[in-house]
């Protein structure tokens, strides 16, 4: 008997209601939230019973050492910042602020303007009346960035990701996807009906095991350009020889690209040579370009017209704000005007990951600006962070289920906002900690 759940009592549903017994029954062993369900808590008030079972659940998070806890920032986002609870400034080594353009004086002051001539926001999806022309502007200005036909704005990469797919993609379709994409393309895979493959992890033999064995109408593989807990690429070229081969699409997340990795800040391909072999490219407003927030999705023009059409998140969910579209606009300006910050960020990389080598750091990733110190225990990690921050550092540990178990980590990101003295000073503050927990002598 399963109580307190009316609707099951309704419309002749016996046979659902003893699935769902077994389902609980089955959970007594498995699940903590679920088994307090079965102990009687559904007796209690609703709200009652649903915060024992969150309760559970939050405890079970806490004892395996994954809570996430937030600090709070009191100042503008930069390599300087304030930190509630703390008397001192200190470094930020952990935003996605490759370039520094957050807070830099044209982009607010670019923001600013469009919110006395644009207003606040528009009160709209875009199809209804959310269109103004800085939005079609941005548009075109990402289009000659990437050198693609068109390009459609959304609200977050991440709905961008849950966008595309399901209106791209049929049951017809083959999707072939790199086991560690970001969790938004793993979504977005989710709610679209093509036939989905998984790849390993950058693994071109069994990519083309699995392309030659699907007789799929579109093949689309999908893959981060930059992934972003290793700071390791996609194999770009062999995946665009496996889709010659096979006749598939390529699709690449670029968040952790756009702006500032290869020499002009083209992204993944242009780091690896093989600039416009990719055929659809999603990234994100809300990293190195600025840094608010915003989305979109980049290449052929009848993709980009399919999506104004049926793209759900960007159907149903708002227009982008004026002083966001404003922001990220001027930072394409300044990019397309000048790539010195590319430079500069690319330095900073170097000397920071050169000195922790030579300290004995393992670090992961290959050159990128998101350098993971890999330290193995959760624990370890949190513990680490925690010493950092005394020592003037913000960093954050990652542990499961962010990364695999066993794999925690510190994620350091450089920016072109820092200096020799603070990637200096970091590189410092990591050894004297690293020597207290004994991990490195
Ligand atoms: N894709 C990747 C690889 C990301 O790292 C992120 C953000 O963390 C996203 C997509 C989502 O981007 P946004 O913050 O614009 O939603």
């Amino acid at each position: 008997m399963v109580h307190g759940h009316p609707p099951l009592e309704h419309n002749g549903t016996f046979k659902m209601a003893s699935i769902v017994t077994r389902r609980i029954t089955w959970s007594v062993v498995t699940k903590p939230g679920l088994a307090a369900f079965s102990r009687g808590y559904a007796a209690k008030p609703a709200l009652d019973s649903m915060n024992d079972i969150l309760g559970d659940t939050l405890s079970g998070i806490k004892e395996a050492g994954t809570w996430k806890a937030e600090r709070v920032i009191t100042t503008k986002q930069a390599a300087s910042i304030q930190v509630a609870g703390t008397q001192n400034k200190i470094l930020n080594f952990c935003a996605n602020n490759y370039l520094g353009l957050s807070s830099h004086p044209e982009v607010i002051e670019a923001a600013k303007s469009a919110l006395d001539k644009y207003g606040a926001g528009l009160s709209s999806v875009r199809f209804i009346c959310g269109t103004q022309d800085i939005h079609k502007e941005l548009e075109e200005k990402i289009s000659k960035f990437h050198n693609r036909d068109d390009t459609i704005l959304y609200a977050s990469c991440f709905d961008a990701n849950a966008g595309i797919f399901e209106a791209l993609m049929t049951p017809e379709d083959g999707i072939f996807s790199d086991e560690l994409n970001h969790a938004s393309i793993i979504d977005g895979i989710r709610l679209c009906k093509a036939q989905k493959n998984r790849y390993k992890h950058r693994d071109m033999a069994d990519l083309e095991n699995q392309l030659s064995n699907s007789n799929t109408r579109m093949k689309l593989i999908v893959t981060d350009g930059v992934f972003s807990m290793d700071g390791n690429y996609a194999p770009l070229k062999e995946i665009g020889a496996l889709a010659d081969k096979y006749g598939a699409l390529i699709f690449i997340d670029e968040c952790h690209a756009t702006g500032f990795l290869g020499k002009t800040g083209r992204g993944t391909e242009e780091f690896l040579g093989v600039e416009g072999s990719v055929h659809i490219i999603n990234s994100t407003l809300g990293k190195a370009l600025g840094g608010a927030a915003g989305g979109y999705t980049t290449g052929p023009k009848a993709l980009i017209d399919l999506l104004r059409q049926k793209s759900r998140p960007y159907l149903f969910s708002n227009t982008l704000p004026p002083p966001v579209v404003a922001s990220a606009s001027k930072v394409f300006d300044l990019l397309m005007k000048d790539s010195s910050l590319v430079d500069k960020v690319s330095a900073n990389t170097k000397r920071f990951r050169d000195k922790m080598q030579d300290a004995g750091f393992s670090l992961g990733g290959e050159g990128h600006p998101i350098c993971p110190i890999m330290l193995g225990e959760a624990a370890l990690a949190v513990k680490y962070a925690d010493l950092m921050l005394q020592e003037g550092i913000y960093v954050i540990g990652f542990s499961f289920p962010v990364v695999p178990k066993g794999k925690a980590r510190i994620r350091v990101q450089i920016s072109a906002a820092h200096s020799e003295e603070e990637i200096d000073h970091a590189v410092d503050a990591f050894i004297k900690v690293g020597r207290q927990l004994g991990v490195v002598n």
